[in-house]
């Protein structure tokens, strides 16, 4: 995309994060610690409930760690820029077109509505989404609509992207297209991406590294680089690293049985 995106990196130490209070209190996260390199695509994976969205919320600023701190670093000495968050589901307006959607956050920048649509058109065309730019949400799939939130979001080129399992909530098929679609994105200016997961293949597919989440309250229990080559396709899971990576990923979730355990 190429629009002089301005650069930002992430810094967290010893965050830890509670809801209510007394009996009722909940501890989601404790002492966690990491730093973002600049354009990374960094995931977390962890079990259902580890903290994995308050940990995404908290690193936008949504939620106060009750101890720890969190920075956002500018890498090329000016303000750090934008952070966008991007939810499982519901992230369109429905009130405005795909169009509208795609192209929200560059009108937020003052970016004149020529140049918005032409940065936009072709990335829906893209994304299987030609001819459909002046369709309201509700006129849509869920994997359109997801398709039009991730468009939207590199569109809207933040400085920083924090995705919170944008194709949760859509059938295997399509999640794989999804995954192509934003691996393709990504490569053209690789911006720097925190990207919560449940799923150990989404998480090797899309990332230059991993951390991996205890069970709540969540904390870092490994943290994994993912080197092997980019491009990458739906291919690539077949492949021996991969599988090796995974299985070391499932054993780090307490998901591999130690009677299975490998040590490759
Ligand atoms: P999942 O994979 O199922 O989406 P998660 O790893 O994203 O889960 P969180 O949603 O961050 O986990 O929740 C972590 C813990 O904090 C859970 O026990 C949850 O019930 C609790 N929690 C999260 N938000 C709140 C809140 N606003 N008030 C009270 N408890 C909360």
């Amino acid at each position: 995309m190429g629009q002089g995106a301005r650069g930002m990196q992430l810094r967290c130490q010893g965050i830890a994060v509670s809801f209510g209070a007394n009996s009722s209190r909940v501890q989601a996260l404790r002492d966690i610690g990491f730093e973002t390199r600049p354009n990374e695509f960094l995931s977390i994976v962890g079990p259902s409930g580890c903290g994995k969205t308050t940990l995404l919320r908290t690193l936008a600023g949504l939620i106060p760690p009750e101890q720890g701190a969190v920075q956002h670093i500018s890498t090329n000495g000016s303000d750090a820029g934008r952070i966008l968050l991007v939810r499982q589901e519901n992230s369109l307006f429905p009130w405005m077109t795909v169009l509208e959607n795609a192209t929200f956050g560059m009108e937020v920048q003052g970016i004149p509505r020529d140049a918005r649509r032409d940065r936009a058109l072709p990335i829906l065309q893209r994304f299987g989404l030609g001819g459909r730019e002046n369709d309201y949400p509700h006129h849509l799939s869920l994997g359109m609509k997801q398709r039009v939130a991730v468009a939207a979001c590199f569109l809207s080129n933040p400085a920083m992207l924090l995705m919170d399992e944008p194709f949760a909530a859509l059938d295997c098929q399509t999640r794989l297209l999804l995954q192509q679609e934003l691996l393709e994105l990504w490569e053209q200016d690789h911006k720097s991406v925190v990207f919560v997961t449940h799923d150990v293949d989404e998480a090797i597919l899309l990332s230059d590294r991993v951390l991996v989440l205890s069970r709540q309250p969540g904390t870092i229990v490994s943290d994994i680089p993912i080197r092997f080559a980019r491009p990458r396709s739906a291919n690539s899971m077949l492949m021996p690293e991969f599988v090796s990576l995974k299985r070391r990923i499932y054993q780090e979730l307490g998901m591999v049985p130690a009677s299975m355990e490998v040590t490759a």
